[in-house]
């Protein structure tokens, strides 16, 4: 066990146990916690475990250790379980990380939060608000270096209003999610969920209390864990498809509603993330990009990646339904939210596509809208659909901010049919647009980050609106309308 997980050479042998309650594939009902190769020992006792093992009743029955074999070099591996059984739990708990952080009664720090530096320029004659958050974080529930509520106490004072907690193939941060969010006052919704972490490929799941299996070593395992995952009504997102990623190596890429297209700061290698995903667009899958930090570490912890949390920030539009304390037509709210946003518009927005992704929760603004009926109002955003007769342009708008010297990007089918140099710090572009032969249309804001030579980078991007022509009613048919009307 000297290689962290899908780096560097060694021999990487991960470590997991089931208790008697059962083991099989996709629903086991004795799972009892995993920690890969981030520890070299656990334990369980009844009141307490390590993180990432669940506390509780030490059944009788046959246990099982599951030991993961991500690599072996030629010359082979020993590897030694030893198992402790002791009616003097205490004995153990020295060796280990702390079970659970103990909370204060009112943890001052998760009360107050940041505000706002400034909000999108931005309108749409739609009720709801954009929230930004993090979808993709790990904690020492998994290999990650902090507590729950050191990353959540981080997410708060960046302004965050939903942070996805994702430890690899565990649990056991949910109950810390749950028990702080009913400590906060509303300022950020806590979602729990899962870095599904196989030998093939990583993917997250979002707001299912309950653990999700990981083992999938071939295609019908992971279609399996996919009709798990959407019977739940939950979500599977590829995460990081790139060489570094750890890449997906399965070789179905359909029916995952949702894709991180960006992790870590973009240089990372995105570009191979984002083509593969728009390749998924030019065939017509309706993949969700969404980001995500999978940030591993945060101070005072030492820095294991240069990822700093919320770098990306992912934009969700959350539609509310409307109240008489909006005006009559609402701007888009961005801004802090008066009270916890359910998870589940959260998870909704996801799904349905209404997000846009950037650098940082200060960062860049990217918003395409459409105004699918002419009537001068863009009611029609990404994710949705416009539907227009053949022959008639539809009318578009991309709001920017942070668009100073960097350059606006249309994108249709895989094309790049416009790229607009910006001057502004704050742009409203308009164009229109004939849906017929195009599928969708997204944007990107790209600029360079640093010195020239070192390329450009992306700032911010949308997700597409889907286009779609109707066909012209025929002049021989019009009449035959016309008699039916009489
Ligand atoms: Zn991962
Ligand atoms: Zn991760």
């Amino acid at each position: 066990m000297t290689a962290p997980f899908g780096m560097g050479p060694g021999n990487t042998v991960d470590i997991g146990i089931f208790d008697s309650r059962g083991h099989e594939f996709v629903e086991a009902p004795g799972f009892r916690g995993w920690s890969g190769t981030a520890k070299r020992e656990f334990f369980i006792a009844p009141d307490c475990a390590t993180p990432g093992y669940i506390r509780g009743p030490l059944f009788p029955g046959e246990w099982n250790v599951m030991l993961g074999v991500d690599r072996i070099q030629p010359a082979g591996a020993r590897d030694d379980v030893t198992v402790t059984l002791t009616t003097e739990a205490n004995e153990l708990h020295h060796t280990t990380e702390p079970a659970t952080t103990l909370l204060p009664a009112r943890p001052e720090a998760l009360v107050g939060r940041a505000e706002y530096d400034s909000p999108i320029p931005a309108t749409t004659p739609r009720h709801g608000r954009w929230l930004r958050g993090d979808l993709h974080c790990h904690t020492v529930h998994s290999d990650g270096l902090n507590s729950v509520e050191d990353i959540v106490r981080h997410a708060v004072n960046l302004g965050l209003d939903f942070l996805a907690v994702t430890d690899h193939n565990t649990t056991t941060h949910h109950e810390e999610l749950d028990r702080l969010s009913s400590f906060l006052e509303g300022p950020i919704t806590l979602i729990p969920g899962e870095e599904v972490t196989t030998y093939w490929g990583h993917a997250n799941t979002w707001g299912l209390r309950e653990w999700v299996d990981f083992r999938c070593g071939d295609e019908e395992s992971m279609r399996s864990l996919q009709r798990w995952v959407r019977e739940k009504g939950a979500m599977l997102s590829i995460n990081h498809p790139k060489c570094v990623g750890p890449p997906w190596l399965f070789e179905g890429w359909d029916g995952f509603p949702a894709m991180e297209v960006w992790q870590a700061p973009w240089r990372f290698y995105n570009w191979e993330s984002l083509e593969r995903w728009d390749g998924l667009l030019r065939q017509g899958e309706r993949v969700v990009a969404v980001g995500g930090s999978d940030t591993h570490s945060i101070p005072p912890a030492p820095p294991r990646h240069p990822h700093g949390l919320a770098e990306p920030t992912t934009w969700v539009f959350v539609d509310g339904s409307a109240t008489p304390s909006l005006p009559a037509r609402p701007e888009v709210l961005v801004g802090r939210a008066e009270r916890s946003t359910d998870e589940g518009a959260i998870l909704d927005a996801i799904r349905k596509g209404h997000v846009f992704v950037s650098d940082a929760p200060n960062g860049a603004h990217l918003i395409l809208t459409a105004d699918e009926d002419g009537d001068g109002r863009f009611e029609k955003m990404m994710g949705d659909t416009v539907e227009a007769p053949e022959g008639k342009p539809v009318d578009f708008r991309v709001q920017v901010r942070g668009g100073m010297d960097r350059r606006l990007w249309l994108i249709s089918d895989g094309v790049p049919i416009d790229i607009i140099p910006l001057s502004h710090v704050d742009t409203d572009y308009r164009f229109s647009l004939e849906p017929a032969g195009r599928s969708y249309l997204r944007a990107e804001l790209r600029g360079y980050r640093g010195r020239p030579e070192r390329g450009e980078v992306i700032w911010a991007m949308t997700n597409p609106i889907w286009l779609q022509a109707t066909p012209r009613r025929s002049a021989a048919s019009a009449p035959d309308e016309a008699r039916v009307r009489l």
